[in-house]
């Protein structure tokens, strides 16, 4: 199998096939991003994608789930994305979801009718980057893209049935800002009829402009407590039925859950978790190394 540079997948897709379809992100500018830093985005061609299924066909038995890497693979057009997906089909005809991360503008760029073509061909369960409902925050995370773009752009997704997993980051709006951004979180999560909700936390590392901010105080970030009394909060707002995906390890307190039936359940954990810290950790930032 050929993957170009680091290739990064959700825990989630722990088992599923990853088939290299870009390498690197067109974006690649998010503020606390520096995952493909060093890789020039580029196309995987056609016969190298169907040389690694091939491949894959020899090893790999009965795939069910295939996760089309690199760090916004959606962003091709639906004209690259249909014959991918037939290709997966043709060696893989037992392939019940094509996924991949995607960005609000990915969906953007994607008329209401290909977005179900590419449904029928069994692409669904997209990872958006969304990071965060909060305006603000989201502005300074430089994603490229407005908080009123995700609020139509997964509907849009909704409306093609195409199903969603939003990804958001705990302690992305920094210190004293949590419970905001929680409200925001769970306001966004409440509208967008999400499969799921895929949480990861703020770590400021590497060369990332995020990492500089830090350094020179203009971005200060969330302790510890408050990085889980957001988790808490909006934990306790989401009203609607999603999947509360937690596991990532970046996380200090992991567990999936099922919204909102185990919400109780979910916050006692994260309680729990908080009893048992002492103050100088929870009033601390724990370095984070990784998304
Ligand atoms: S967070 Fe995603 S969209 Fe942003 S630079 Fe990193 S890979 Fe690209």
């Amino acid at each position: 199998m050929k993957y170009t540079g680091p290739t990064y997948r959700p825990p989630y897709e722990a088992n599923s096939l990853l088939l290299q379809v870009t390498a690197g992100c067109t974006h690649n500018k998010c503020t606390f991003c520096t995952m493909y830093k060093d890789i020039k985005f580029s196309i995987e061609s056609l016969e190298q994608i169907e040389k690694d299924l091939k491949e894959a066909q020899a090893f790999c038995g009965d795939v069910k789930r295939v996760f089309l890497v690199n760090g916004d693979a959606f962003v091709l057009s639906a004209n690259r994305l249909k014959p991918i997906a037939e290709l997966i089909i043709q060696h893989f005809p037992n392939v019940e979801v094509i996924t991949m991360y995607a960005s609000i503008n990915n969906i953007k760029s994607k008329t209401d009718k290909e977005l179900e073509e590419l449904r029928d061909l069994r692409i669904n369960d997209l990872w958006i980057g969304t990071e965060t409902g909060h305006e603000q925050t989201l502005e300074y995370l430089n994603k490229g893209f407005s908080l009123r773009d995700s609020y139509e752009q997964l509907e849009r997704l909704n409306k093609a049935g195409v199903r969603h997993i939003d990804i958001l980051i705990f302690g992305g709006a920094g210190k004293g800002k949590g419970i905001e951004n929680a409200i925001a979180n769970a306001k966004l999560i409440n509208a967008s009829k999400s499969l799921g909700v895929s949480i990861t936390t703020m770590g400021a590392f590497g060369e990332s402009r995020l990492a500089e901010d830090v350094e020179k105080g203009i971005f200060v970030p969330a302790t510890e407590l408050e990085v889980l009394e957001e988790q808490k909060k909006m934990i306790e707002l989401i009203d609607v039925e999603t999947i509360y995906l937690g596991i990532h390890g970046i996380n200090t307190v992991t567990f999936d859950a099922q919204l909102p039936k185990d919400r109780e359940k979910a916050i006692e954990l994260v309680d729990t978790a908080i009893s048992k810290m002492d103050d100088d950790f929870l009033n601390s930032v724990p370095e984070r190394h990784s998304i």
